[in-house]
C-alpha cells in the first residue's frame, strides 16, 4: 500500500498491520486446494496475498475501487482468483457461485464493522452457507455471535446464528493490530456449519418469533410474544419446565424451533 493512501473511515477501513494475527487467521482457516474461499474487503490485500497462494480459488469483493490496482499488482503472480469491485451487499452470490464448482466454500475475511450483520445475514438469507467462516469482527459483536444462553449478549442473532452454525470466538484482537487504529477491539470468530439441523416448518416465521421474544430484553415471554397464542407457547413451554414469565435468553435453540413447530402445526389444522 502506498503511504498516501488515504484511509476512508465510511468504507470500515482500518487494515491489518501484524503478522502474528494475519498468520493465527490463516492457520484457523485451514485451507486446502479444494476450497473455493470468499473474502469481503480484500483492501490492501494482507489477508489475500496469504489466502490466495493456498486455496484452489478466490473470490474477492471489494467496494473501493482505489485499491484495485494494488490488489492486482500484490497478485498478479496467481491466476486462481477473481476480484470484483463493488459492494458486496448488492451482489448475487448465488449467481457469483454458479461458475465455480469447488468441494468447500469458505468466508474468511476482516470485515467491515459497520455493515458485519448484514453481511452475514445476507449469506443465510440468500441460502448460501459456506461450511466454514472466520471472520475478524468487533469484539462485541463477537461476545454476541458466541454467547451462551442465560447470558446478557445472548439475543436473537446468537439464536438464529446457532440454528446453522457451531460458532466459537478463537481469540480476541488489540486495535492496536491495525492502520488506522480503530477505536474498539477486535475477535476472530470461527462458524462451522451443522451437519444436521432440525427442521423448522417455516424459517420466516422462526426468524420473526426470535426477533420478538427479545424485543424488550427486561420482558418476559408473555408480554414480548403477546400477539401469538400464548396456550401453545405455555404448553411448549412447560415441556422445559419454564413458564410464560420466562425470559428468551433462558430459552435454548431447540425451545424456540419447538414452539414455532407447535405454533404451524396448529395454524395448518
Ligand atoms: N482485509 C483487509 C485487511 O485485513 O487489512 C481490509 C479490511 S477492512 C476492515 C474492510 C475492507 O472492506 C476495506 O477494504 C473496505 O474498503 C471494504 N469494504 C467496505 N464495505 C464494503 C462492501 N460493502 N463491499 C465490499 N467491500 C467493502
Amino acid at each position: 500500500m502506498e503511504n498516501s493512501f488515504h484511509f476512508k473511515k465510511s468504507f470500515g477501513q482500518n487494515f491489518l498491520k501484524d503478522h502474528n494475527v494475519i498468520d493465527n487467521i490463516i492457520k484457523s482457516a485451514d485451507i486446502d486446494k479444494d476450497t473455493l474461499v470468499i473474502e469481503i474487503g480484500p483492501g490492501g490485500g494482507a489477508l489475500t496475498k496469504e489466502l490466495v497462494p493456498l486455496c484452489g480459488r478466490a473470490l474477492l469483493y471489494e467496494i473501493d475501487d482505489r485499491l484495485e490496482e494494488n490488489l492486482r499488482n500484490l497478485l498478479k503472480e496467481y491466476d486462481n482468483f477473481d476480484l470484483k469491485i463493488c459492494n458486496f451487499l448488492d451482489t448475487d452470490i448465488s449467481k457469483d457461485l454458479c461458475e465455480y464448482k469447488y468441494p468447500k466454500l469458505y468466508l474468511v475475511a476482516n470485515l467491515p464493522y459497520y455493515i458485519t450483520t448484514p453481511i452475514i445475514t445476507k449469506f443465510i438469507d440468500d441460502n448460501v452457507l459456506p461450511d466454514k467462516i472466520v471472520i475478524m469482527i468487533q469484539k462485541e459483536v463477537a461476545s454476541r455471535f458466541s454467547a451462551k444462553i442465560n447470558t446478557k449478549d445472548y439475543g436473537s442473532l446468537t439464536v438464529f446464528l446457532n440454528y446453522y452454525y457451531d460458532v466459537v470466538k478463537l481469540f480476541d484482537v488489540s486495535r492496536n493490530c491495525f492502520v488506522p487504529r480503530p477505536n474498539v477491539d477486535s475477535a476472530v470468530v470461527e462458524m462451522k456449519l451443522k451437519s444436521k439441523r432440525k427442521n423448522v416448518k417455516d424459517i420466516d416465521l422462526f426468524k420473526k418469533v426470535v426477533k420478538d421474544s427479545f424485543r424488550y430484553k427486561r420482558k418476559n415471554i408473555k408480554n414480548n410474544l403477546k400477539d401469538y397464542d400464548l396456550n401453545i407457547i405455555e404448553r411448549v413451554l412447560g415441556k422445559y419446565d419454564f413458564d410464560l414469565n420466562c425470559r428468551a435468553e433462558n430459552l435454548s435453540l431447540d425451545v424456540f424451533i419447538d414452539i414455532v413447530n407447535e405454533m404451524k402445526t396448529y395454524s395448518n389444522e
